[in-house]
């Protein structure tokens, strides 16, 4: 409920829209209709969040696809299902670069607020009891940089949304200072050792939620995925914002 003050606010300066610029009347930092364009990942890989061609997918004479891409039926992660609801193409992309590279932490409760819409009311409803939610953090000097810590600050709002029971946990340690991912080619990405991450003893037996906000390899998750086990996690499974479209479109194929 507005104020009489957030009220005066918005009359003498009504809120645009961050993506298209336009002036709106909503509650929140983007439009109605932006909000309805975000690219949704739909039918993605159930283990990495990989967008599948619905082109090449099975036909149903030969039962249902596994829903697995060639990387992970070739390669499987040490995780078991990635929650990626939108793709990191225009408006989400734009959005998550004002959050991440413009400091606008103040995003937090609404990118959260589209995962939750987005996401499969299954996944999120049935958590094991064991399950704790584990940022995959960043390099402390680019968290210096930045001025906040982007992905505990997503896993917190994303927590609001489950029951009290589950918690955030920063057990979870980035041990390297690299080159920032997202300014690295794709192979290079790959090439990164699994050994990057270090883990509490907190994992041992339970089941880990790696938050992130962008999956593009899948080589962090796997690194971070792989420091889990080594620790003791029972499962495993990633949520992340969005999920980078393929470059090689073969890669795709349903498995
Ligand atoms: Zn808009
Ligand atoms: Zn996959």
């Amino acid at each position: 409920m507005l104020t009489g003050t957030s009220k005066l606010v918005r009359w003498l300066s009504p809120p645009c829209c961050l993506i298209c610029k336009e002036v709106h009347g909503g509650q929140r930092a983007i439009c109605l209709l932006c909000e309805m364009k975000l690219p949704q990942n739909t039918l993605s890989c159930r283990q990495c969040g990989l967008p599948l061609s619905t082109k090449i997918r099975r036909p149903s004479t030969q039962g249902p696809p596994s829903e697995r891409c060639h990387a992970c039926y070739r390669h499987p992660p040490h995780f078991s299902q990635t929650l990626a609801p939108f793709l990191m193409q225009t408006g989400m992309r734009e959005l998550i670069q004002l959050w991440k590279f413009r400091g606008q932490s103040q995003l937090t409760p609404l990118l959260a607020a589209l995962f939750e819409s987005a996401a499969p009311f299954e996944y999120t409803r049935s958590l094991p009891e064991s399950a704790v939610l584990v940022p995959v953090p960043t390099q402390w000097r680019r968290q210096i940089r930045r001025g906040f810590d982007h992905t505990w600050l997503l896993a917190e709002a994303l927590r609001w949304q489950l029951p009290d029971k589950y918690e955030v946990k920063p057990w979870l340690q980035n041990t390297r200072y690299q080159t920032p991912q997202h300014q690295l080619n794709r192979r290079t990405r790959i090439q990164r050792g699994a050994d990057r991450f270090v883990v509490h003893r907190g994992v041992a037996g339970r089941h880990i939620i790696l938050i992130d906000d962008v999956m593009t390899t899948g080589s962090t998750a796997r690194s971070a995925a792989a420091a889990c086990v080594k620790g003791g996690a029972e499962s495993i499974s990633v949520w992340c914002l969005a999920r980078t479209p393929p470059e090689d479109k073969t890669t795709d194929a349903l498995r």
